[in-house]
Order: structure tokens, then C-alpha cells, then sequence
């Protein structure tokens, strides 16, 4: 049972895929791990570091609260605010009044990108003079530092990314390469022998051993199917010929000369062609046999096809139709004297005799009846009937005719 079509994904495809995937999640939990530890590491220093900055100030406002001096506070305090880290300092008097209220140069999370949360709660420091409390500093944190955590965040996870997808593309290349191309290739020979049953082409060697053992197993597979479709289209070319032709004479057997006859009168039928059938037996032919043996009388009908050949033109066959009777089909008749011509010449090529032991020789004499087409009929049937009709009457006149 296989998948469907539509369902089913390229193995390169699920390879780059499962590597992403996997690059991607570890990257991920590799940044939530770092970015949560520095967070919280990084909130806790600008905690510490607001507290010791409101400290700070508190000591640097005592003096200028005591002597009521707006403008010696923001001289005092400006140094704090210039370090970036406060956004905000409020100083009250004991009672809670608002003395002074210092901006620094950047914003307070609240009023910027910065999420709050990650940022540190305002600071407060008492402001003393003489042991009693004159007033309070509260520090709201600018989050700067947290600004500068998240950009180095960004950065990073994108330069992380980009060498996920650069390694992802590397290792998708390289698998491409050694498992990917070489399983391919395979599919594409197995396709090729599917499609025009073509079993010359190899896999070529893969450098992953199973991939390697896998593409050895194919090509001797291949190696196995291209002898036995050779040795199948043999014997098939050898049924081939044993069903069409005479094992003894070698010459074509009766179908095979009745199917050519058909074809030539199709092609005089376009060429308003004329030829003639010549139709043979051996005359008592049995007495070779008797006196000779069966194998002497294989030796003679062997002999006999042998002496038909060389009397034929191109275009003209010479057949067994079994036992004793021969045919030959004399094409492309100019006149029908012509035909008579052949059958005198092959009652010559007879005459010589034929040896059929060391000491023995025989002389064949063949009976022959013509029909000529499209005169005496336009069939095949009816032309060997005709044919073999004539080549009794000549027999029965006398052996020889
Ligand atoms: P006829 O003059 O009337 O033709 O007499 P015939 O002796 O030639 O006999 P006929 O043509 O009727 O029969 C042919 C004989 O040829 C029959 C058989 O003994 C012999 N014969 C048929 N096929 C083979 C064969 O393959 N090898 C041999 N050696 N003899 C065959
Ligand atoms: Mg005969």
C-alpha cells in the first residue's frame, strides 16, 4: 500500500525542514534561557544601582534644602541625572510637600517602548540633617539598561538565527549531496528500466555505506534482469524462427511462406504486380528412404532447399511445405515464360546427383505445377490449389514434369 500522491513529500524537503525545526526550537530555548537569566539579573542590578543613585542624592540635597537653594539642588543633582540611569528625581520636604521635581536627558519606561515590568520600582532615600529627616529623594529608573538588554536580545537571536538558517542551508546541501542525489539517481534508473526497459545505466557509488550497499544491490539486480531479458528475447527470437522456418532445409516453413505470399499480392495488388507459384514434390521420393535410410532422405530434402537458393532474384522465396513438397514464389514476372524458365532451370540444378553415403548417390527429379496471379486467382488459397492441382496432373503424366 503506498501513500497518495499528494500526500507524499520530497525527502529533501522533510530533511531541511526537520533541521529548521529543530535549529529554530533550540535557538529559541537557548534565548529564553539566557535573555530570562539576564533580565532578571539585569533588574536587580538597576534596583541596587537606583537605590544607591536616590542614596546619592539624598546626600547631595541635604545642604541645598537646608539653605533653601532651588538652583544649588539642580547643581547638586545634575551630575546624578546626566549618568542616564534616572529618569526622573523628586525631592519632597518632610511634610511631603514637592520641593523640586529634575528631569534627566532620557525617558521613564512609562512614558517609552520600555515594558515596566522589567524595570525597577521607583527608589526612595531619607535626606537627614542632624539626625532628623528633612525630606525624601524617590528615583524613578530610565530602564536604559534594560533598553540596551533587549536591543543585545534582538541582535542576538537574529545573528542566532541567521547561522541556524546558514547551518540549516549547510547541512540540507551536504545531505543533499550524499543522500538525497545518490537515492534519486536510483529512482530515476528504476523509472528508466520502468518506462522503456532500459538496464544499461548504473547507480553510481554513495558515500553513506547503506545508500552504497543499496545502489550495489541495485546495479547487480540490474546486471541479473539485463541477462535474463537477454536470454528471453533469444529464446524468443529462436521461437520466433523455429515457428516460421524449417529446421532441416532451413528454409521458411508453410505459414511462414502463405503469410509472405499474402504480402506480396498486397503490394502487386498496388503495383498491379504479376507472379508465379511453383509448386514442388519429390517424385517417389519414399524410395530414397527405403533404400537409404531416413537420414539419407534428410540429407536430400537438405539438399534439395540448398539447390533452390541460388535460382532465386530478390524478392522471389523458396519454402519447405513439409515432407517432400517445396514451393518457390517467382516475383515480379515480366512474362509468364519466365516462370517456366525457373521451373526448367531448378529440374537442371537437379540432375546432378546427390550423395547420400560414402559410396551412394541419388538423383532427384521434382514434379512442378505454376500458377501465375492475378490469371489464375487473387488468393492464396486458390493459387496453391491451383498450383498443387498442376503439379498432379504433371506427376501423373510422368514423374519429372
Ligand atoms: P510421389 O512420386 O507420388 O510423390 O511419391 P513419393 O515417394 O515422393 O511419396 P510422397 O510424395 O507421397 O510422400 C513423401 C514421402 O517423403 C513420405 C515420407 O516417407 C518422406 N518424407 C516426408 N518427410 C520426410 C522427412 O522429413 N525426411 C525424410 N527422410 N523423409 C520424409
Ligand atoms: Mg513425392
Amino acid at each position: 500500500m503506498s501513500a497518495g500522491k499528494d500526500t507524499m513529500v520530497p525527502l529533501a524537503r522533510v530533511l531541511s525542514r526537520s533541521f529548521t525545526l529543530v535549529g529554530l526550537l533550540g535557538v529559541a530555548v537557548a534565548l529564553l534561557a539566557v535573555f530570562t537569566t539576564g533580565f532578571i539579573l539585569q533588574r536587580d542590578y538597576a534596583r541596587d544601582n537606583l537605590q544607591l543613585l536616590a542614596n546619592q542624592a539624598a546626600y547631595s540635597a541635604e545642604v541645598p534644602i537646608i539653605f533653601n537653594d532651588e538652583r544649588g539642588l539642580r547643581d547638586a543633582l545634575q551630575p546624578i541625572l546626566e549618568l542616564g540611569d534616572v529618569a526622573h528625581i523628586q525631592i519632597t520636604n518632610a511634610n511631603g510637600a514637592i520641593l523640586a521635581t529634575l528631569d534627566g536627558p532620557t525617558l521613564a519606561p512609562s512614558e517609552s517602548y520600555l515594558p515596566t515590568m522589567l524595570v525597577p520600582d521607583p527608589a526612595q532615600a531619607p535626606i537627614y540633617s542632624g539626625g532628623s529627616r528633612i525630606g525624601t529623594v524617590v528615583a524613578t529608573s530610565s530602564g536604559q539598561g534594560t533598553g540596551r538588554l533587549i536591543i543585545a536580545a534582538i541582535i542576538g537571536a537574529i545573528g542566532c538565527i541567521s547561522l541556524i538558517a546558514f547551518g540549516t542551508m549547510a547541512v540540507a546541501r551536504r545531505l543533499n549531496h550524499i543522500l538525497v542525489a545518490p537515492l534519486g539517481a536510483i529512482a530515476k534508473i528504476a523509472h528508466s528500466v520502468r518506462a522503456d526497459g532500459n538496464f544499461e545505466r548504473r547507480a553510481p557509488p554513495a558515500s553513506i555505506a547503506e545508500v552504497n550497499a543499496l545502489a550495489d544491490d541495485f546495479n547487480a539486480l540490474l546486471s541479473k534482469l539485463h541477462d535474463w531479458q537477454g536470454q528471453i528475447s533469444s529464446t524468443h527470437e529462436a521461437l520466433l524462427h523455429r515457428a516460421s522456418y524449417d529446421l532441416l532445409s532451413g528454409l521458411p516453413n508453410r505459414s511462414a511462406f502463405i503469410e509472405r505470399v499474402r504480402d506480396i499480392i498486397r503490394a502487386a495488388q498496388r503495383s498491379d504486380g504479376r507472379f508465379a507459384i511453383l509448386f514442388m514434390d519429390g517424385d517417389n521420393f519414399k524410395e530414397t528412404n527405403d533404400r537409404f535410410g531416413h537420414a539419407a532422405g534428410d540429407k536430400v530434402i537438405a539438399e534439395v532447399a540448398a539447390r533452390l537458393s541460388p535460382l532465386l532474384r530478390a524478392g522471389d522465396v523458396a519454402a519447405r511445405l513439409g515432407g517432400d513438397e517445396f514451393a518457390v514464389l517467382v516475383n515480379h514476372l515480366e512474362a509468364d515464360e519466365h516462370a517456366g524458365a525457373v521451373a526448367n532451370r531448378i529440374g537442371q540444378s537437379m540432375q546432378l546427383p546427390i550423395a547420400v553415403t560414402e559410396r551412394d548417390a541419388v538423383t532427384v527429379s521434382m514434379s512442378i505445377g505454376i500458377a501465375i496471379y492475378p490469371d489464375d486467382g487473387d488468393g492464396v488459397d486458390i493459387l496453391m490449389q491451383i498450383a498443387d492441382g498442376r503439379m498432379y496432373e504433371a506427376k501423373n503424366l510422368g514423374r519429372s514434369q
